[in-house]
């Protein structure tokens, strides 16, 4: 495998981190935080995969209690305050409406399961509980007539994307060395580590490394057969999930939960502004599919299962956008997709002696900070280091805005940038919180920004994310940096992509 001998090994990590998607990179921030050594490989960009493709909610999840998944439930609960704190500018409470619907869950349970979800982690900001008449604005007129009573909770909304971004941010203002666009091609047990063969762009090196972290998602059991070809047994279950996007179907800042027939939930959200996002579903994913796409039964599956609620129907010619993503849950053999665990397990192996490989399965954005604090405790007998977290009370980059009032801090942003365009100035300030000056600069009310592509995307945001935010194609900022991609007409799709390419040539 390494018979190159002119090969330069390129350095020495305390841990090689395999995989930048929500997993990855918040194990090399806490990691980092801890004075390790971290180098974190990913062979796409940024949240190119599954955590780019979440329906974007930091959730306890109200359907797990069904499946007595209350650890699970009560973690994610508590997760949503600590996360709300450290990133306000990308995560806000948002209210979710679940109406009563005769026939499916009595009324009573539905009001014993949000009790239980109100009390069960504990709630300081979010507001809790109540009923809500369906038969009055903002609902009437939306959901069908047949709807009266419903009950409206809080959960939280994640620009889940821009989350994987800010942990990586933080972990390399901490010291971690992250490489997009980096595969790590093979790994093997050395002596009292690993070594590891890494290709960028068609160079290829070698590193070497203490410990391994393969936090691959869908690609977890791939990764691993490279070090234990041995294994044949399947450990990860892959579970397709679709979303479908629609014109905006609903005023409001709520979001709807509605109840299927099958006993599956789906949700209709605000989104981008201008849209409804409605998902999502559960199917098995076979690799040898290919490229993870919806397919029209899960179109119809979406539109039938809104128009079940709504009071106009929603047709797949309504349907503007889609996006789907794999979920990598631990295979605990459940018969139904919904109902494999969503909580995460986390694998030990000592593939030589005191040199840990961890692999992980499953897991949530929303447990993301919580489950790297779970590897860093297990990985501490490795590793000389404190073995307290410091995550739970540690902003995010941009993140430090007072008193977590985002509000308040837009109002600032707009007596200061006076003749920037309002709507443009928002979606900065949500996207990159205090860090929005390195794009506008210090002084002036009417910053200059350079070229214009279209929908407030402009020069000097684009150069930020470049210099700043690892974005190395068009796709990068458009999709997973910003969701401008939604906004932007092809045309002007194409004009960003050829300036981005002209940067290079
Ligand atoms: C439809 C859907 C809806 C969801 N909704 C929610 C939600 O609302 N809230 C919530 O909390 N969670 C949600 N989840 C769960 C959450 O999105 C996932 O648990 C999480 O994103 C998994 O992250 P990950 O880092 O494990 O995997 P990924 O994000 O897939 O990252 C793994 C990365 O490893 C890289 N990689 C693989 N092999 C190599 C290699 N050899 N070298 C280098 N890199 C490699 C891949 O390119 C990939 O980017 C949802 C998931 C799905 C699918």
């Amino acid at each position: 495998m390494f018979e190159n001998e002119n090969e330069r090994i390129m350095a020495d990590y305390d841990l090689l981190i395999i995989g930048g998607g929500i997993n990855g990179t918040a194990i090399a921030r806490d990691a980092a935080g801890r004075g390790l050594k971290v180098l974190l490989c990913e062979r796409d960009d940024l949240a190119n995969h599954t955590s780019s493709s979440s329906t974007k909610l930091i959730h306890g999840g109200l359907r797990y209690l069904e499946y007595y998944e209350f650890k699970l439930v009560r973690h994610a609960l508590i997760e949503r305050e600590v996360l709300l704190r450290a990133a306000p500018h990308i995560i806000w409470p948002m209210r979710f409406v679940l109406p009563y619907d005769k026939g499916l869950r009595p009324k009573w349970m539905l009001r014993a399961g949000l009790f239980l979800y109100d009390s069960l982690g504990g709630r300081e900001k979010l507001p809790g509980t109540k009923t809500v008449k369906l038969n009055k604005p903002p609902h009437q007129g939306v959901l069908e007539s047949r709807l009266t009573q419903g009950f409206e909770y809080s959960d939280c909304w994640v620009e889940d994307a821009r989350l994987v971004v800010l942990n990586a941010l933080d972990a390399a203002n901490r010291g971690a060395d992250i490489r997009t666009r980096t595969e790590v091609l093979s790994i093997e047990a050395d002596g009292s580590g690993y070594k590891a063969e890494i290709k960028t762009n068609g160079t290829t090196a070698t590193v070497t490394a203490k410990g391994c972290i393969n936090s691959a998602g869908p690609w977890v059991d791939e990764v691993l057969k490279k070090i234990q070809r041995t294994k044949n047994d399947k450990s990860v279950r892959l579970v397709k999930g679709s979303h479908i996007v629609t014109k905006r179907l609903f005023e409001g800042d709520h979001a709807y939960i509605f109840q299927n027939a099958d006993n599956r939930i789906i949700f209709a959200i605000p989104y981008e502004r201008d849209y409804t996002l409605i998902g999502t579903t559960d199917k098995p994913y076979d690799p040898s599919e290919g490229k993870v796409k919806i397919s029209q039964e899960e179109i119809d599956y979406l539109c039938g299962a809104a128009s079940e609620y709504f009071e106009n129907d929603i047709t797949p010619e309504d349907v503007t956008w889609t996006y789907s993503g794999v979920r990598p849950l631990y295979d605990d053999k459940s018969e139904d997709a919904s109902a494999v665990t969503r909580d995460y397990v986390l694998e030990l192996d000592e593939f030589t002696k005191d040199a840990p490989f961890m692999s992980i399965y499953g897991g949530k954005i929303t447990t993301s900070r919580k489950l790297a604090e779970h590897v860093m405790e297990q990985l501490h007998p490795f590793y000389d280091y404190k073995k307290k977290g410091w995550t739970e009370t540690a902003g995010l980059p941009g993140g430090d805005i007072a008193d977590a009032d985002f509000d308040a801090f837009y109002e600032k942003m707009r007596k200061r940038y006076r003749a920037m365009e309002a709507k443009v100035l928002l979606r900065l300030c949500h996207g990159y919180g205090t860090r929005v000056t390195l794009i506008l600069g210090d002084g002036d009310t009417a910053p200059e920004l350079g070229q214009h592509f279209g929908q407030g995307l402009y020069e000097a945001e684009a150069r930020y994310l470049i210099n700043h935010e690892w974005a190395t194609s068009a796709d990068d900022i458009i999709w997973r940096r910003t969701k401008l991609g939604v906004h932007l007409s092809t045309s002007e799709k194409d004009a960003f992509t050829e300036w981005f390419n002209s940067l290079n040539s």
